[in-house]
């Protein structure tokens, strides 16, 4: 986004892309200090120039962390993101070396909210963002020691890249006019489990397992993440509603559920019908 852009459909905020230029030096799940969560390290054009980045939406900052020159913002009000979801909008920006932001102050969309910085621990200058498409403030360290927000998605499913120019970084971009109102957010669809089924939930899922690993409940096969212990069960004949369905790595179909994911179909089985 351009500063003071705004976009407003139906009475509701897009999300948009709060970088003019958006380089993406480290991103979701990355080794260096990413693991784990979805979150993206942007600088602008060139290396070791401090660019201002804007709001994506109109937010009020809820908490901050001044050490690191960082912030966790909400929208004041719903948003509708890049994957049509319409929600609150949580998000946590870092590094800024000039930060001066209060808690309760609120910054309309468009406006400047900070700049791209070094403060706290960072090699280069750049600004740590990661959204969180609720209203959740949870903030807490994952298994590798990484800050994590609950209902994290990558920023591909969060902004609207109108205006920013993609300089380094692939995902699959949105633009407004790639998500009507009114439309997509009203995708649900609903399945039914043909076996006792594993659902991946718990705090900190916020996205399906890369890989599917058998295993039988009652005799019956199932297929389920590798990381069983954060696994619960539906039972055979649950009918529960999927807001979006993923591919993985290995051709699994997984369902996201209002309590976790849950696999759909692998290579040679069908877990769960559509109804
Ligand atoms: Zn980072």
């Amino acid at each position: 986004m351009k500063v003071n852009q705004k976009s407003i459909r139906d009475g509701i905020e897009d999300f948009l892309c709060p970088f003019t230029d958006m380089y993406i030096t480290q991103g979701s799940n990355g080794g260096y200090s990413h693991q784990g969560i979805m979150a993206n390290d942007v600088r602008g054009k060139e290396a070791g120039v401090r660019y201002p980045y804007y709001a994506p939406c109109t937010c009020k900052c809820v908490q901050i962390v001044p050490s690191y020159g960082q912030a966790m913002w909400q929208s004041t009000a719903p948003v509708r993101f890049a994957n049509g979801r319409i929600d609150y909008a949580t998000f946590v920006t870092a590094h800024d070396d000039s930060f001066n932001v209060k808690v309760g102050q609120i910054v309309p969309q468009g406006v400047q909210l900070g700049n791209m910085g070094t403060k706290g621990q960072a090699t280069g200058v750049h600004c740590h963002i990661q959204v969180s498409q609720s209203k959740d403030t949870s903030w807490y360290k994952n298994q590798y020691g990484n800050n994590q927000m609950n209902h994290e998605y990558d920023l591909d499913a969060c902004y609207f890249l109108d205006d920013t120019n993609i300089l380094s970084g692939t995902g699959d971009w949105k633009y407004l006019k790639d998500v009507p109102v009114g439309t997509i957010e009203n995708k649900t669809e609903f399945y039914q489990t043909n076996y006792n089924m594993h659902v991946r939930t718990g705090p900190g899922i916020t996205s399906a397992p890369k890989k599917v690993k058998d295993l039988t409940i009652d005799g019956k096969r199932n297929a389920t993440s590798q990381d069983l212990n954060q696994d619960a069960i539906y039972k055979k004949g649950t009918v529960f509603t999927a807001k979006e369905i993923i591919q993985n790595q290995d051709g699994s179909l997984w369902g996201h559920s209002p309590s976790g994911y849950i696999c759909i179909q692998d290579n040679d089985m069908i877990y769960c019908t559509k109804k």
